[in-house]
């Protein structure tokens, strides 16, 4: 049996995976609240910590890749899935901030089984997560009227979300403040590289991401 009303937020752009997963996870005795993208699903984490996410990583608007980079710089200690059909297999997909990967359309009671062991309250103070110093990452967004490149930033601390131009060096690593809360944001910019390696993706529309370059280094010198 899972935790009793273990609050779970499930995140998917689409409407029918969403039921589907409210569903069967409302059934297995989980309370669930859904949310259809990355800044859908900071408003609902603003009003509730949840105690688990599960979020899909291809998404419009604020991807589960932000998303989750977000989610662990904020609240380290909520454990995370992400679920995906464009990558295969068991394990988090690289650079990806999660805790377990479901690859959609597999076995419901994979999916089942990671939430028991993950949400499992022994387990809980077992998690550490030393990425909480990493920057965030933020998707190239396009442009402005003015026809400025800017990006959409969502702010760790206060979880709102603001547009910020983008300077030339696109690839480095950015610091900000936000506009709500005035907290120093460090956060690098993640490249829909078509040149980039392929990662086994086999997502119809959404372009590929690839690791910014300092995000996976354990001592990075931006780190706050
Ligand atoms: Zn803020």
């Amino acid at each position: 049996m899972p935790t009793e009303n273990a609050k779970l937020l499930i995140v998917d752009d689409t409407a029918p995976i969403r039921a589907l997963f409210s569903a069967i996870l409302t059934q297995s005795g989980y309370t669930v609240r859904l949310a259809e993208d990355g800044f859908s699903a900071l408003a609902a984490i603003r009003n509730q910590v949840p105690d688990l996410i599960l979020s899909d990583l291809y998404m419009p608007g604020m991807s589960g890749f932000e998303l989750l980079s977000v989610v662990r710089r904020r609240f380290p200690s909520i454990p995370a899935i992400a679920m995906s059909g464009a990558f295969s297999g068991d394990s988090v997909p690289p650079g990806v901030a999660a805790d377990a990967f479901y690859e959609k359309g597999s076995a419901i009671s994979y999916l089942l089984d990671m939430l028991e062991a993950l949400i499992r309250p022994e387990r809980m103070p077992a998690i550490e997560h030393s990425s909480a110093s990493a920057p965030i990452w933020i998707a190239k967004n396009g442009h402005d009227p003015a026809g400025e490149p800017y990006v959409m930033i969502a702010c760790p601390e206060c979880l709102r979300a603001f547009p910020q131009s983008l300077k030339e060096d696109a690839r480095a690593i950015h610091e900000t403040d936000c506009i709500f809360c005035r907290a120093t944001i460090h956060y690098a910019i993640v490249q829909s590289a078509d040149s980039a390696p392929p990662l086994g993706g086999r997502h119809p529309t959404a372009g590929r991401f690839s690791a910014p370059s300092g995000l996976e280094a354990s001592h990075s010198p931006c780190a706050v």
